[in-house]
């Protein structure tokens, strides 16, 4: 499968959408004009790559709607070359929107399937994060701490401190909470012992969950 100018066309239009709905920041939209999604999806969804809405990907996990794909990159406020930790690789879609912006990307994923799979596959599509881990999120990558910021793509029960403590001061951690729906927060972290919160509405992911055992 390769990218053709039918799928860039169908990435512009998909980029209006994202721009009608309030994604303002030009170095996001320039991110999702650019990645082709169609190539992060099973083939039973190709022909829905560039409808904002979420798919199923292998293991009964989903890739984000371009929306929120969006809408909690621009929360990251993302620099070229910021250090940045993904929890929750999945397809790699995300991963790959943080690294076609510059970043250097860290990302973990809990199940081998995915992680696997996903390690093969995006450096096959010269994406590269730094590193891809498989393991429990919730534990972060304390190696590499601190982070310029921390993405979580996964809907977690309660804020994890862990995540809290290996961002640097100035920070930003943006994670969905919540059981059924999850309300999407950024913490901007101001100093080793505080942070702050901001809100902003509701959101529906698959569930962060715990450590296998
Ligand atoms: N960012 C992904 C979205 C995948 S859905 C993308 O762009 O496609 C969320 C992913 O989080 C799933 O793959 C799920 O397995 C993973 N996940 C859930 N809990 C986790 C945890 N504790 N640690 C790491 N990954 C986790």
């Amino acid at each position: 499968m390769q990218d053709s100018f039918k799928h860039q066309g169908l990435r512009n239009k998909l980029v209006s959408d994202l721009k009608m709905k309030g994604i303002k920041d030009n170095s996001v939209l320039e991110a999702i004009k650019n990645v082709p999604r169609h190539l992060f999806m099973d083939s039973g969804f190709l022909d829905h790559a560039y409808q904002d809405k979420a798919f199923p990907i292998s293991s009964g996990q989903t890739i984000s709607q371009p929306f929120t794909v969006a809408f909690q990159t621009e929360l990251l406020n993302v620099k070229k070359d910021h250090k940045i930790l993904e929890i929750g690789t999945g397809s790699g879609y995300q991963a790959a929107i943080l690294c076609y912006m510059g970043a250097r990307v860290y990302t973990i994923e809990r199940i081998k399937e995915l992680f696997r799979k996903t390690s093969v596959f995006l450096p096959s599509i010269n994406y590269r994060p730094k590193k891809m881990i498989y393991g429990d999120g919730y534990r972060g990558y304390i190696d590499e701490s601190p982070y310029d910021s921390i993405i979580v793509t996964a809907g977690a029960l309660e804020i994890p401190q862990s995540l809290i403590s290996q961002l640097k001061i100035g920070g930003r951690m943006v994670i969905p909470v919540g059981d059924q729906v999850q309300q999407m927060k950024l913490l901007i972290k101001i100093s080793e012992s505080d942070y702050e919160s901001h809100n902003f509405g509701d959101f529906q992911f698959v569930p962060m969950l715990k450590e296998k055992n």
